[in-house]
């Protein structure tokens, strides 16, 4: 099943999506899909994040060709960061450069949308608090994160967590699905989604042993390799095969 949230008579509304319609439901997917009745048609334009989160937790360096780029050495654990809710961005929202900041990089990602509230959750049960799978852009002020000693600034500026098109909720990620990244069309970044060091079920023991995830919260699993920066202007696609295409300007 696709799921979709969209804007629709003013109000954001979740629907799945069939074909070139969306069956919008009652309320939200987290605890049960309830077809509401209406229909309308699918336009990207009209897209939403499809999340609710209170937080985005994101992995720092999960793919291991990823955590040598930069010459540093591989972590013993995952490194995990926090997001503000308030840098969400909707698929093909536009990704606000800052003034101060004279480095934007992307970062190509798959994540997944918390279903349930999941506190100290043990591996093995991990599918059942996961509504389904999405994709990401970390987008990061590379010069900022270097210079402070927390990745908060770098990481959490209004804009810079483009989520979407739509969260599947049959994907399995350690099927491989090939996870890629273009700038302006350019191939940048080409992995698959089997290879993160920390598997889904794994972060999600880690992520829950310290914090207690809420419906709706956002999982971030991390970037392969080859990240870069991006400039006014630039477009920026990542697209996990299964999920789709999440696509975002920069300005
Ligand atoms: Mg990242």
């Amino acid at each position: 099943m696709i799921l979709v949230k969209i804007r629709h008579e003013g109000l954001a509304r979740w629907g799945v999506l069939a074909g070139e319609t969306v069956l919008l439901i009652e309320g939200t997917p987290y605890e049960s899909v309830v077809p509401s009745g209406e229909t309308v048609p699918y336009d990207p334009a009209a897209l939403l994040a499809p999340c609710d989160p209170t937080k985005i937790v994101c992995i720092g360096k999960n793919y291991y060709d990823h955590a040598v780029e930069f010459g540093e050495p591989v972590p013993e654990t995952p490194t995990i960061f926090i997001k503000p809710a308030t840098s969400l961005n909707d698929p093909f929202g536009e990704v606000e450069y800052p003034s101060c900041s004279q480095r934007v990089d992307f970062e190509g990602e798959f994540g997944f949308v918390i279903k349930k509230t999941a506190h100290k959750v043990r591996a093995e049960d991990a599918a059942e608090y996961i509504l389904g799978y999405t994709c990401v852009n970390d987008v990061t002020a590379r010069d900022i994160q270097k210079k402070d000693a927390q990745w908060t600034r770098g990481k959490g500026f209004d804009t810079f967590c483009p989520v979407g098109p739509a969260v599947e909720t049959d994907f399995d990620p350690s099927s491989g699905a090939r996870i890629r990244t273009w700038l302006n069309d350019e191939l940048k970044q080409d992995s698959t989604t089997d290879n993160l060091m920390w598997d889904v079920p794994f972060l999600m023991e880690f992520i829950t042993e310290c914090m207690t995830l809420l419906p709706g919260d956002v999982v971030s699993t991390g970037t392969p390799v080859n990240v870069g920066p991006m400039q006014r202007g630039d477009t920026v696609r990542v697209r996990v095969d299964g999920i789709g295409d999440l696509i975002n300007t920069v300005r």
